[in-house]
């Protein structure tokens, strides 16, 4: 290895560090994995759509073809489901390929990107990767300070990175913020609004508008098929935004980024209603759940507007250890700045029940 030159902005760049898996966490506590709770990356308790899963069982017997690179009927789609053009779509492995498009299509060594004080881990990590400088804005309280993040744009920015509601801190970005972004971020930046969890939101601000009426050409807004669809394994997302910023990102994907299954189960999931309606109601069953306990308990948490909640623990690593043994897998926040807090994702009734009586057995409460 010695000879081998790598490139030198991978000496420094940041090592996404995932929720951990429950295979893992039984093999290191001995503990047998179907008793593990894993409430650590956001994921839907209620699985994925059974529509799906029937959809994607048919598809097997043909995965020795190739898929449609174009993924031209899941977007169709995609593209009547959310009133858009399918020439507005671009797919992604998750939308963390979409960010890496970004740094394919914007980002270079001469170029910055504007982020908010816990933003997601991915953004610093695509920026090092294609050598861009990071700009991070300290956050008002633990959200976005939108008004700061766009005085902190320079000539050499690309792009700026607004994620609502957020991850890790399930804060919302205000109506006034998101206009004023729109207003005020020069036509020459790219708005990239994450909406990994705006399907959890009553009343959202629509800015899939903007997209169809193509008034904002530099808005990319991305979204998941891996929260409220409850299909994270599958790895599918998407970008919205307008067919020219699209067609440069359809040149850097890789042609069969999308594979069959995914297509399939995915183009299913759109039909499941129900499923949808399912998940939305038993999140907010269990974010009310977990705050109405942590008001009870005197815990300090951010109120959430995902299907998470930032708890304030004290030795955040401590607990999350602790609960670790219990078979409870929660997301210590130390990577984040956060050294205080735990992150727990809304589980089933009953896993959220387990979840909060480990918190209070070892917090003493
Ligand atoms: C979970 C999440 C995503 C989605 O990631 P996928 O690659 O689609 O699984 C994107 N952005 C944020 C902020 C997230 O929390």
């Amino acid at each position: 290895m010695s000879t081998v030159k790598l490139n030198p902005q991978l000496e420094t760049i940041p090592v996404y560090t995932p929720g951990r898996p429950i295979e893992e966490v039984a093999r290191e506590h001995g503990l047998d994995p179907s008793t593990i709770v894993k409430l650590a990356s956001n994921e839907n308790p209620l699985g994925p759509s059974l529509k799906a899963l029937a959809a994607m069982e048919q598809v097997l017997r043909n995965l020795h073809l190739y898929p449609d690179g174009s993924a031209f009927f899941l977007k169709r789609k995609l593209a009547d489901h959310l009133g858009v053009e399918p020439d507005q779509l671009i797919l992604g492995n998750g939308s963390n390929e979409i960010i890496e498009f970004v740094g394919h299509a914007l980002l270079g060594s001469e170029t910055d990107v504007v982020v908010s004080q816990y933003c997601f881990a991915v953004y610093p990590i695509v920026a090092a990767l294609f050598g861009a400088q990071l700009i991070t804005v300290p956050a008002r309280k633990l959200s976005h300070d939108i008004p700061a993040m766009i005085r902190a744009i320079t000539t050499r920015t690309r792009a700026i990175f607004v994620v609502n509601p957020n991850n890790p801190t399930g804060t919302l970005v205000s109506r006034e913020d998101i206009s004023r972004l729109l207003a005020e971020v020069p036509p020459g930046v790219l708005i990239v609004l994450d909406e990994a969890y705006v399907e959890f939101l009553d009343d959202p601000v629509d800015c899939l508008a903007l997209v169809r009426n193509r008034a904002t050409p530099n808005l990319l807004l991305m979204r998941t098929f891996s929260k409220v669809y409850g299909l994270a394994g599958l790895r599918l997302g998407y970008g919205i935004g307008h067919p020219e910023l699209i067609a440069g990102f359809e040149k850097v994907r890789q042609p069969f980024n999308i594979n069959a299954v995914a297509q399939a189960g995915a183009f299913a999931a759109l039909d499941d209603g129900e499923h949808l309606r399912k998940t939305r109601e038993n999140n907010r069953r269990g974010v009310e759940f977990f705050q109405s306990n942590f008001t009870h308990l005197g815990l300090d948490f951010e109120p959430s507007a995902a299907n998470f909640v930032l708890v304030k623990v004290g030795d955040g690593l401590r607990i999350f250890t602790e609960m670790q043994k219990r078979g409870i897998i929660t997301r210590p926040m130390g990577g984040y700045q956060l050294p205080a807090w735990l992150r727990i994702s809304v589980g089933t009734p009953a896993e959220n029940e387990r979840c909060l009586k480990a918190l209070r057995e070892i917090l003493g409460r």
